[in-house]
């Protein structure tokens, strides 16, 4: 599609400012089960292709679905970590198009009764917070994979690889909420670190664990109506994501200023390329013809059962994040970068109740600990130095009177013994300042 004019000129920000960006996000994330959804093959990454694969899952005639316990479990904790509730009864469809990586012909999905709906998620942009409406998370089987390139007639055919197909997904729905590509940001930042907190997914982007497309339109400010909405897919990076969103923004109102009309349609984010381009209308929209999967009962989750899997939740990051702030003395900024991981907060927390003042070992683990680990590409749980060690060391460091030495420059305080600072950290991590 050739771009016209207004599709590139780079706009005066008081020209962007006459409109408001709305933006509605939906996820897809891979449920951390051992096998898929429907059967019982493996869901591991990384296999050779159409190892994991068994009459249910490609389709075979005859075959029947059996639903995978864990699944709708893990897709509870995810729901209910994002304040949704959790409906008693819910119910499978068929999403019914062709294409050759769905054997079946149509995608196990939920449509008219998904798991949950009516959530929300808080994300901080610019020092405030703003709550972002989830309208609905079910339930579907993911379809397989096409590859185009790496075989010996990629040239002139298409590979299927069907170990991905069934494995098991949450579709996480947002509101249309989102203001600004910064928001779409926070709120994938956010959305990520609960389903790691959760344990629900591995959100891996590279791996397709976690995945992203965003409906996007403009409107004048201060209206309540919304513009025509563009779609646009294969946002397999938060950078992307901004990107694309920044560029999709800026071209709707490059339309609507220069007199024309947008079209609603789904689009593609080209990297490469730094633009969208579109992909099909949706004038022609898909009839997925939707009806209710014959092969499943419907989903019935009790009270009692809910119940349990809300007790089973850890702590999540918001709430940690408060209480750090509130028990330790550290700063909200602390608390963040402290709870990036459960790992990592944990870590902290093991050091304040091995008997380090907070705010100290809060400044050491940012400072000395995470440098260190970043520079030897290590995670927090394969820290040399374990938690009781660092807060041996800062709790020494914080009861002497440190070296003033214009060489040395804080945090890298010079206890007077020595050998206490030695034999708590390992000789490959010790600071160089000994
Ligand atoms: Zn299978």
């Amino acid at each position: 599609m050739a771009r016209s004019a207004s599709e590139t000129a780079s706009l005066a920000p008081e020209i962007l400012a006459k409109y408001e960006p709305v933006i509605g996000l939906e996820v897809h994330v891979q449920l951390l089960t051992k096998t898929k959804i429907f059967c019982g093959c493996s869901t591991r990454f990384g296999d050779p292709p159409n190892t994991n694969v068994c009459p249910v899952c490609l389709g075979l005639p005859g075959t029947l679905p059996v639903l995978n316990k864990r699944a709708v479990e893990m897709a509870m904790r995810a729901s209910l970590a994002l304040n949704c509730k959790v409906h008693e009864r819910s119910r499978f469809a068929r999403k019914n198009y062709f294409y050759p990586d769905l054997p079946k012909g149509y995608q196990i999905s939920q449509y008219e009764l998904p798991l949950a709906t009516g959530g929300w998620l808080d994300i901080e942009v610019g020092g405030a917070t703003k709550r972002i409406g989830i309208t609905r998370l079910h339930l579907e089987e993911d379809a397989a994979k096409n590859l185009h390139e790496g075989f010996s007639q990629s040239a002139s055919k298409a590979y299927i690889d069907y170990n991905r197909c069934g494995t098991p997904l949450a579709e996480i729905v947002s509101e249309p909420d989102i203001r600004s590509s910064e928001e779409a940001y926070a709120y994938l930042t956010a959305l990520r670190q609960i389903m790691l907190y959760t344990g629900v997914s591995d959100v891996n982007m590279e791996e397709g664990s976690l995945r992203c497309d965003a409906n996007v339109s403009v409107r004048p400010r201060g209206s309540d109506k919304f513009g025509t909405k563009v779609e646009v897919k294969n946002l397999n990076s938060f950078r992307f994501l901004q990107k694309a969103l920044e560029y999709e923004i800026e071209r709707h109102i490059g339309v609507l200023e220069s007199g024309g009309r947008l079209t609603q349609e789904t689009r593609l984010w080209h990297q490469a390329e730094g633009r969208t381009v579109g992909m099909r209308s949706k004038e022609k929209a898909h009839d997925y013809r939707y009806f209710p999967e014959p092969d499943l009962l419907p989903v019935h989750v009790s009270s009692a059962w809910r119940e349990e899997v809300r007790r089973s939740l850890p702590e999540l990051p918001e709430a940690k994040r408060s209480r750090f702030v509130a028990s330790y003395g550290i700063t909200p900024y602390d608390a963040e970068v402290l709870t990036a991981s459960k790992a990592l907060a944990d870590y902290f927390e093991s050091v304040v109740k091995s008997g380090a003042p907070g705010k100290a070992a809060a400044n050491w683990m940012q400072t000395e600990l995470l440098r260190r680990l970043n520079d030897s590409g290590k995670e927090i749980d394969a820290s040399p130095v374990s938690a009781k060690s660092l807060a041996e060391l800062v709790t020494l460091v914080e009861s002497e009177q440190p070296c003033s030495s214009p060489a040395a420059p804080p945090p890298i305080l010079l206890p007077r013994k020595a050998s206490a600072l030695k034999s708590a950290i390992p000789p490959s991590s010790r600071p160089h300042a000994m």
